[in-house]
């Protein structure tokens, strides 16, 4: 992804290069006007005439370009920072669902994109009771101890996003089911080991995680039904606990979400 400070507009020589192209654009219109004005002319007069349409667009014109393009640089700042508050969730910092989703399926769409990934579904378990025990701040800090144990065992180029309330989504490009079983199991013992001490007292964390793995073309809709699916199955196989399952091998079936 394109971070700030290689957009075209942020950088410092950008802004050199505008002033400088745009005074030498100013400096050759002003003598080409020049020229067919008083080309006619010639001796001091001529020479002066010349001189002042090459100085004053110098002197007016790069102070201009220098400022307009500072302002363009600032705005350009703004506008990328804006983008990133708006797709970011504030609580854990993940991806908010819409730019987690449209992450992935843009990913899905690229014709480059490597043939095979997976997608898991998480949900924290029975975390109502840690509102309920502990207050809805501390359950806000378990959220932010979850995101971060997630994030832990991630590698780059791995997306993960916080679908709504309790519920995180994990992106993995171009693992097989197998990586991917590994890579929730992983997620599930970080979430596990993480310290979490509401008033002091330990209180240990679990999730529950659904996967769909792919290896032929499919859409973020296929790939989140059969995680959700799956999601609803490992709540239904006690919590704490993790499966991925292929995709082609396991076309959706038709079970109640209640996670
Ligand atoms: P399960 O193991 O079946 O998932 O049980 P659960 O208690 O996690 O699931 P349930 O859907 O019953 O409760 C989810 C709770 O998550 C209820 C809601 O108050 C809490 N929750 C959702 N979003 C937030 C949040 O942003 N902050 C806090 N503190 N709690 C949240
Ligand atoms: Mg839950
Ligand atoms: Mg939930």
């Amino acid at each position: 992804m394109m971070s700030p400070r290689n957009l075209p507009l942020f950088g410092w020589s950008s802004v050199g290069r505008w002033t400088l192209f745009g005074t030498m654009a100013c400096i050759a219109a002003s003598i080409s006007f020049t020229l067919l004005a008083f080309g006619d002319l010639s001796g001091e007069l001529a020479l002066r005439i010349l001189i002042s349409a090459v100085a004053l667009p110098i002197i007016i014109g790069a102070p201009l370009f220098f400022y307009f393009s500072m302002r363009m640089r600032g705005l350009a700042i703004a506008n990328a920072r804006l983008g990133r508050v708006a797709r970011t969730d504030s609580l854990t910092s993940c991806l908010n669902r819409g730019a987690f989703t449209s992450h992935i399926n843009a990913w899905l769409r690229a014709p480059a994109a490597a043939s095979c990934g997976a997608l898991l579904m998480i949900d924290a378990d029975n975390f109502k009771s840690i509102n309920d025990l502990y207050g809805h701040d501390k359950g806000d800090e378990a959220l932010t101890v979850i995101a971060r144990a997630i994030r832990s065992v991630l590698r780059n180029g791995d997306i993960v996003g916080r679908m709504g309330g309790e519920e995180f989504g994990v992106f993995l490009p171009g693992v097989t089911q197998h990586q991917a079983q590994l890579v929730a199991e992983r997620i599930r013992a970080a979430v596990n080991a993480a310290e979490f001490s509401p008033h002091g007292e330990p209180r240990p964390l679990s999730v529950s995680i659904g996967g769909a793995a792919f290896s032929e073309t499919t859409s973020f809709t296929q790939l989140f039904r059969i995680a959700d699916q799956r999601l609803y199955g490992a709540k239904h196989a006690g919590r704490n606990t993790a499966a991925v399952v292929q995709v082609e091998d396991h076309p959706t079936i038709n079970l109640q979400r209640t996670a």
